[in-house]
């Protein structure tokens, strides 16, 4: 197969990378506009095979449609996003642009060019606040109802996909609900564990890059936002899912397309952890101690947040590797270490 990755220097699009140029012999074009993306794991990348990077930004939408026309491109995995909630809050348009937009332009020069079948990394944020919901996980049918402009680009995003493979019987689609995404490269190098690719995305807001990043001692100190949630330690609990355990999903959703229909699947271990166990477990991997505050919950964050993944463990076949809180935060460390 012929597969274009966008967004493949970004964090999730360059595990992706990684294992479909460690595991595959599909030819591979990665387009990134490097807003973000690293352009030093592109030549991580580039050290285990050769594939075709481009520096374009999606809107080009010229320059797209040449890109799937000169490599024959019969697949695309549509990572390239911006994924900040609080600033898709300040910022709407550069979401709704960068996001749904440029989805749709890329949707468009898919169709044009005979593109078989497109892989979409969507988010739990589709579902907004789930009510009534404790320890139970959530399933593809829940309502989606998103309460920022971020999940709102992603489910407008999902419908011009749906609408597109209603209208055009060739194109096929898997969209992935991702829940939270975390961890580095699981490779070892004389039995220690030596990420080559992780998450470079500056300023991050993710728990476990920022707890990491304290445990290393690049941040003086973290907080806890809110403990007052009707959880069982009071703070906020979600499920936590490792980056290479993802890649592997949109690896599976490649063959899985090629006979299956279309369908939407939440990527979740289904198991939910919460600010303090992760905060706990980080220093017990590490051995590391650092300076843990209490601050106001943050706006918009639910109490809890766990997938049901029966879906894509059933129709898809997956197994995840490495569903290891300690391992999660094992990896990101050693990420953070080596940066
Ligand atoms: N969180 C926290 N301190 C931080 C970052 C996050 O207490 O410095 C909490 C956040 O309120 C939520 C959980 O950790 O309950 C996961 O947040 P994250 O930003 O990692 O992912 P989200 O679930 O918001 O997508």
């Amino acid at each position: 197969m012929n597969i274009l990755i966008t967004g493949g220097a970004g964090y999730i699009g360059s595990h992706v990378a990684k294992q479909l140029l460690e595991t595959s012999k599909h030819n591979i074009t990665i387009l990134d506009n490097l807003s973000t993306g690293s352009a030093k794991t592109l030549d991580t990348l580039k050290s285990i095979r050769a594939f075709k990077f481009v520096q374009i930004d999606l809107n080009a939408f010229d320059t797209v449609c040449e890109v799937l026309k000169e490599n024959n491109i019969d697949t695309i995995i549509h990572f390239a996003a911006s994924i900040v909630v609080p600033e898709s809050v300040e910022n709407p348009l550069k979401y709704y642009m960068n996001n749904t937009v440029n989805t749709t332009n890329l949707i468009r020069c898919a169709v044009a060019n005979d593109v078989k079948r497109f892989i979409f990394s969507s988010t739990a944020a589709v579902y907004g606040e789930p009510v009534n919901l404790s320890e139970t996980g959530i399933d593809e049918s829940y309502e989606t109802s998103p309460i920022n402009p971020y999940g709102m680009s992603k489910l407008m995003s999902e419908r011009v996909i749906q609408d597109t493979a209603l209208a055009y019987k060739d194109f096929k689609y898997v969209i992935f609900r991702y829940f939270n995404v975390a961890g580095a490269d699981i490779n070892y190098i004389d039995g220690k564990l030596t990420p080559r690719i992780g998450q470079s995305f500056p300023n991050a807001t993710h728990l476990i890059k920022i707890a990491s990043e304290c445990a290393v001692g690049k941040r003086e100190k973290m907080a806890i936002f809110g403990d007052d949630f009707n959880t069982p330690d009071g703070t906020g609990v979600r499920d936590y899912l490792h980056v290479d355990d993802l890649a592997d999903a949109h690896i599976k959703a490649i063959d899985y397309l090629v006979e299956d229909d279309s369908d939407i699947f939440n990527a979740g271990y289904g198991k939910g952890y919460s600010v303090k166990e992760v905060i706990e477990t980080m220093k017990n991997v590490t051995c590391k101690e650092f300076q843990v505050d209490m601050a106001p919950r943050r706006a918009g964050d639910p109490a809890t947040l766990i997938s049901d993944n029966c879906k894509i463990k059933s129709k898809m076949n997956w197994t995840p590797k490495y569903e290891d809180l300690a391992l999660i935060c094992e990896s990101a460390y050693a990420w953070e270490e080596s940066v």
